[in-house]
């Protein structure tokens, strides 16, 4: 009844929703439960009625749905003898007893399958008898001490946790109550909604929980295969579930399944029903199986932590059993969930739409429901981006502090005017918009710490050449810092082509100088006769001296640490700082790993540039691919051939760059010429390889990953990469981006064995797109940010919940709500709770997030 009355009231407030799939669930619910009840009170008429009343109420309108509803009520309750007094019958007498946090609105699956739980279930219902046994909000005894700050809490002190445990959990990092409540759990298993063994059918994929029945091995007719076959029984039916396992069945193997799945035990299996075809049993074959007690009977348990509700389930260690975590992370809850403290602001709270901190940490364990769980996740996540923001937004503040700022005004007439009449071509809109970002920055009295992200190709060159030239107008030099040697002298020849018309030189500082050259740079930098530098690591040597550093810029800022990054900086007295990189890195972990960094979209693509055709072939198609060569060739083209990093050895990767060099030379295109280029050559041979490869005196070039970054030879119309499979995405963009830099088509070819379905994905991936965000998110998404990142920018928060990827709108809200609170209170002297949050800004992993 009263189960009846909740999902009544559940429908109510949602508004008879048109939400298909909802009213199909609630009608459904009313209707079976209706039909139950009708067996069970044969001489009862209301029973029939309601199952009428629902069997057409997801089709109709919303009028009569609504009247449908009123009309159970009336046969639900006015009518009543026992409880006259029962005018909204909303809240149903258990869910008052327990802990609700943040009571969401509505969840008819819950109140469901409550009421349909039980006789299927030889159980009780979750009724006011049971309470005792449910006791999760720990509201009605009063504690005997006032409860304390879980984070001041030693977890021995935890009922349930004694020394031996307490060692164990200390191993694990858990010291406090507060980091046991913070054990968060991987998912919940929904004992609510469980679905029975009895209503499986074959082709479902399904998830069933049960108790093992027994454990059987044999050995299969033809090979050397045994099946162990596992039978998991619910009260409602039972199905095996079958694993394959090399080898011949003996009493070895079966001891050995029969201890790692002990008679009794409870189970939670995953997996595909099907039918067996001889025995026409139902069975789960390969299935996932996940222990989850090994307690016997389960009946006893019902209506507690561990059953008939959502049941938290998580990472579990030796030693530390399921039910025991669960029991302990309560007591935990139960002795000071009371006394945590809520840090977050009301306003924010309330503009976030976020749950208390006390009933998220209680929710995201034992939820009561899905939404309750969902809202307690969200609540979570938001506090650990929200406390990552609130850091990044408190150091843009202080960096404002800090530093005065140079200010460069753009003036008229001069230099960017000149350039502007110069430059063969128009920059793109985006290129405008960027620039006039910078220059603004450039003007203002803050410091400058900006990030431009453009695609390869989209011509971040010129952008940046034009930010150099506002500084050198007002009397200062710029600073370029590029990753490689080949990168570092493209940019000078650019640099130079472009800033020599208007009268200014340009110095080259590259580590395989020698000492004369070098000495001589080192003096027309020093006296101001040089106004950009352009360099690799070499600029940063100490003996490298400007007369006034007014701009640094940094090409391919990821390849740099932040060290440095701030000895360039430090070269000069607060000169500005622009950084560029063309591996995009998706909007949400560029606002978390360069959050104190403005960051600016070079989104557009020079006109007349055509998408690279990619394909993805196989080993097989060489013939194809090198007659492909042979013809673009013939129409005038150029093609880069690139091997792969072998076993991260740059040697062997030359090694064998070298054989398919002679090889193909000999062999395959006899009447071409064809140049080689890997990291063993010396710098004189590698750049008078790229030189002639840029005057066309050859027409292939064959190479390894040197020529990744920034080489740009507009001539060229095919990449061919070989051992696709073996590169990131990322760099596969990156490696394509050698092509498609002039008019003519051109094309990729990915070659690869892919047999995985993660390789084939990911070049499909490149296949469909030529945009270097959609890539990288990808990339993110395949890779997950760690490993996307890279050793050099792995300055990662420790996120336990939040996920980059699929919690990108929590992550906005929680920069929005950091980015106003520094604004009205950038010393958060009004906001004592989350001063502490800004506290811990010196150490290591303070500085790695820190990339400025
Ligand atoms: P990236 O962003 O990859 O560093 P570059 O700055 O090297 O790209 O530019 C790629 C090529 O596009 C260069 O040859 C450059 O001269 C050319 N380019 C840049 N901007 C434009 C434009 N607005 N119109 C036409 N060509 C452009
Ligand atoms: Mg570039």
């Amino acid at each position: 009844m009263s189960a009846l009355g909740r999902a009544l009231a559940v429908e109510r407030r949602a508004r008879y929703i048109d939400f298909r799939g909802k009213r199909t669930t609630f009608s459904q619910f009313m209707r079976q439960t209706a039909d139950r009840l009708c067996k069970r009170f044969p001489f009862d008429s209301r029973w029939s009625t309601i199952r009428g009343l629902y069997t057409q109420y997801p089709n109709l309108d919303v009028a009569s749905r609504i009247s449908i509803v009123r009309r159970t009520e009336e046969l639900l309750f006015v009518p009543e003898k026992e409880k006259p007094t029962t005018v909204e019958p909303v809240v149903a007498p258990e869910s008052g007893s327990r802990a609700t946090p943040g009571k969401s609105p509505a969840d008819k699956q819950t109140c469901g399958s409550q009421a349909l739980e039980p006789t299927v279930h030889q159980a009780v219902p979750a009724n006011a008898k049971q309470e005792p046994t449910l006791v999760l909000a720990a509201k009605k005894i009063a504690p005997a001490r006032p409860p304390q700050d879980p984070a001041d809490v030693e977890i021995k002190f935890i009922k349930g946790v004694g020394p031996k445990m307490s060692e164990i959990f200390q191993r694990l990092g858990i010291f406090t109550a507060l980091d046991l409540i913070k054990h968060y759990p991987r998912h919940h298993l929904d004992f609510q909604n469980r679905l029975l063994i009895r209503e499986l059918k074959p082709g479902q994929e399904v998830t069933v929980y049960g108790t093992i029945k027994s454990v059987g091995a044999f050995q299969s007719k033809r090979g050397n295969i045994s099946i162990v076959s596992i039978v998991i029984s619910d009260g409602t039916g039972s199905v095996a579930v079958s694993r394959f396992i090399g080898g011949k069945s003996n009493k070895y193997l079966l001891d050995r399944f029969k201890s790692q799945f002990p008679k009794g035990a409870q189970v939670m299996a995953s997996g595909v029903v099907e039918r067996d075809r001889y025995t026409s049993r139902l069975q789960l074959k390969n299935a996932e199986l996940e222990i989850l007690s090994e307690l016997g009977d389960a009946s006893e348990e019902l209506g507690s932590l561990h059953t008939n509700r959502l049941v938290p389930v998580y990472p579990l260690t030796e030693g530390l059993g399921l039910r025991y975590l669960r029991s302990v992370i309560h007591n935990a809850l139960e002795a000071c969930g009371e006394a945590i403290p809520e840090h977050l602001p009301e306003a924010v709270r309330l503009q976030n739409n976020l749950i208390g901190l006390r009933e998220a940490l209680w929710g995201i364990h034992f939820p009561d429901d899905v939404e309750i769980k969902d809202a307690a996740r969200k609540r979570l996540v938001f506090d650990e981006l929200f406390s990552l923001q609130l850091q990044l937004a408190h150091r843009r503040y202080q960096n404002s502090l800090n530093e005065s700022a140079l200010k460069f005004e753009l003036k008229e007439g001069g230099f960017i005017d000149n350039f502007r009449k110069e430059l063969p071509f128009k920059l793109t809109g985006a290129q405008e918009r960027v620039f006039k970002e910078i220059a603004r920055d450039l003007a203002s009295s803050k410091p400058m710490h900006r990030l431009v992200q453009g695609d390869v190709g989209s011509g971040k060159t010129v952008v940046a050449a034009m930010a150099a030239l506002i500084a050198i107008q007002d009397g200062y030099q710029a600073a370029v810092m590029a990753p490689t040697e080949i990168l570092a002298e493209q940019h000078f020849r650019q640099f130079q082509k472009w800033l020599t018309p208007l009268g200014l030189s340009c110095g080259l500082f590259l580590g395989k100088q020698g000492t004369k050259e070098r000495k001589l740079m080192q003096q027309a930098l020093l006296s101001g006769q040089v106004s950009v530098a352009i360099g690799t690591h070499a600029l940063i040597q100490d003996d490298v001296e400007f007369a006034k550093l007014g701009l640094i810029i940094i090409d391919e800022q990821h390849r740099f640490g932040v060290k440095q990054r701030a000895k360039l900086k430090a070269k000069g007295y607060n000169p500005e700082l622009l950084t560029m990189t063309a591996t995009p890195i998706p909007r949400t972990l560029a606002l978390t790993v360069h959050g104190d960094l403005d960051v600016s979209e070079i989104d557009e693509l020079p006109p007349g540039r055509k998408p690279i055709q990619t394909k993805a072939m196989t080993p097989a198609d060489k013939r194809q691919i090198q007659g492909f060569i042979a013809s673009q060739v013939k129409l005038g083209r150029q093609a880069y051939i690139v091997f792969p990093l072998i076993e991260e050895s740059e040697s062997l990767s030359a090694k064998a760059a070298t054989a398919e060099f002679e090889e193909l030379r000999t062999n395959v295109f006899p009447e071409m010429k064809l140049g080689l280029m890997h990291g063993k050559l010396k710098p004189q041979e590698k750049e008078s390889v790229m030189d002639s490869f840029r005057k066309g005196e050859f027409q292939i070039l064959v190479c390894t990953t040197v020529i990744e970054v920034g080489v740009d030879v507009p001539n060229a119309s095919v990449m061919v990469i070989e051992n696709a499979d073996r590169f990131g995405l990322s760099q596969l963009h990156q490696l394509r981006g050698r092509v498609g830099r002039g008019a003519e088509q051109s094309y990729c070819y990915l070659v690869a064995n892919a047999n995985s379905e993660t390789a084939r994905a990911r070049l499909e991936i490149m296949e469909k797109t030529n945009d270097g965000f959609v890539i990288a998110e990808k990339d993110l998404e395949l890779r997950g940010p760690g490993e996307f990142l890279g050793t050099r920018q792995s300055g990662m928060p420790d996120l336990l919940l939040a996920d980059l990827i699929h919690d990108a709108t929590i992550l906005e809200q929680a920069r929005k709500s950091a980015i106003e609170i520094i604004k009205s209170d950038p010393d958060l002297s009004d906001h004592k709770s989350l001063k502490v949050l800004i506290k811990d800004q010196t150490g290591e992993s303070a500085q790695l997030i820190q990339s400025g």
